[in-house]
């Protein structure tokens, strides 16, 4: 056993003195990106339950007051809002000491972050220039006592950060003496609050500093990545595919490129008859499988689950796939589960609202010709 001490950063001094739940809101050429709203309706969660206010920061360049107005809508009770033309597109050597700056003048309790690239990003460079913690992409929150076993100290009313640990658990993390309390958010865990025009706030202008070395970094241009996963976070129907679809029930090698198929032909049929965006979605192990003929058609952008994208469609269709908690957080909140599996102790089924226990080389073909009959009216 080492005899080192456990080193503790020095608390914050103050604490009593920070109020209020942050949100950072990001924005793309001065439009919100729309998930932001989903950080508004965490941080209104936090706040009712310590008697605070929410406040939207924003950074950016004109960016049109209605726009920073709906933030109010959506559930802020005032922005803090920094416009700058060298603050147009994201610049960490811009945008960390602008944060800064902000935090320190007005003291926020909390500082939410989304768990995007940006967020990722940005989030750790403001913990760390502020001296306090981090837990990233979390799924929730909680306000809660805490007590710490080092220090034997009770903490009332702190937050409590829900995220998935590294393999099969859900943690909590506090940041009990340090201010603010800095969390990532991950998209699609939060509804965002209904858009209400009766509600007013303040739009606080603050200017801001920018320091010369900003110029180390230069946006030269913005492109949009194609993602082949974007329509994913707004389907109401996905079909999610896993490394089962690689061997038939008998261990048999499988024909997953006409599964995909197949998957396809459900997901256009669903979309034209029903008219609700539906998409297709693959677990990480399949992903990772990297099967010749499924390269360019099952690419990362598919990943559902902790470590890809969060869904909560009105029916999700996992076939083939075991329900690993990496894969389950990414979608249990689906309103309706259908599972197809060999194997009737997949985890899967635990979360599952309708389990097919069936090879999924004969369920899903079965699955096809139902919803044809229902939808198109065919024999
Ligand atoms: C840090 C970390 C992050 C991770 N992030 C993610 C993530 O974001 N998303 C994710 O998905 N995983 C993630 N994983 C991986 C995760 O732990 C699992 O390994 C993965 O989800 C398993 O994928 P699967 O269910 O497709 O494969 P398997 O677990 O191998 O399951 C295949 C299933 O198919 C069934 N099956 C086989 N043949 C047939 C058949 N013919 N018909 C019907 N059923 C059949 C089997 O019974 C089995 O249940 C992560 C892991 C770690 C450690």
């Amino acid at each position: 056993m080492s005899n080192q001490k456990i080193q503790f950063l020095e608390p914050t001094p103050d604490l009593e003195k920070y109020r209020d739940v942050w949100v950072f809101i990001e924005q793309v050429n001065g439009e919100i990106v729309k998930y932001s709203y989903e950080g508004i309706a965490a941080a209104r969660k936090i706040a009712d339950k310590v008697s605070m206010k929410v406040g939207a920061i924003v950074i950016g360049y004109k960016i049109d007051e209605g726009e920073l107005r709906e933030l109010i809508y959506r559930g802020a009770d005032y922005v803090i809002y920094s416009d700058h033309e060298l603050l147009k597109d994201y610049n960490p050597l811009s945008y960390t000491p602008v944060l800064v700056e902000i935090v320190n003048k007005y003291k926020p309790w909390a500082f939410i972050f989304m768990a995007d690239e940006l967020g990722r990003d940005l989030a750790p460079r403001v913990a760390y220039r502020l001296r306090t913690g981090l837990a990233t992409d979390n799924i929730d929150f909680e306000v809660e006592d805490f007590f710490h076993g080092l220090l034997k100290e009770k903490f009332s009313n702190i937050l409590a950060q829900v995220r998935p640990d590294f393999a099969t658990r859900i943690a909590k993390i506090y940041t009990p003496r340090h201010r603010p309390q800095i969390a990532s958010l991950r998209p699609g865990y939060f509804k965002p609050l209904k858009e209400d025009k009766s509600r007013s706030g303040e739009i606080i202008k603050y200017e801001p500093k920018i320091p010369s070395y900003h110029s180390k970094i230069k946006v030269l241009s913005l492109e949009k990545v194609v993602d082949k996963g974007e329509k994913l976070s707004e389907a109401d129907f996905i079909i999610s595919l896993g490394l089962g679809i690689l061997r038939d029930a008998e261990g048999n090698p499988g024909r997953p490129l006409e599964v995909v198929e197949l998957a396809n032909k459900i997901i256009d049929l669903v979309e034209r008859k029903l008219g609700v965006k539906a998409a297709l979605g693959a677990s990480r192990a399949l992903i990772h499988a990297d099967v010749s003929e499924l390269r360019d058609i099952i690419t990362p952008d598919l990943q559902i689950g902790q470590t890809g994208r969060t869904v909560s469609p009105k029916v999700y269709v996992a076939v083939g796939i075991s329900g690993a908690i990496q894969h389950k957080v990414g979608m249990m909140r689906s309103n309706n589960i259908v599972a197809i599996n060999i194997d009737e102790k997949a985890p899967i089924f635990e979360i599952a609202n309708y389990g097919i226990i069936e090879d999924l080389y004969t369920a899903l073909p079965k699955l096809y010709d139902i919803l044809k009959r229902k939808l198109e009216g065919e024999e």
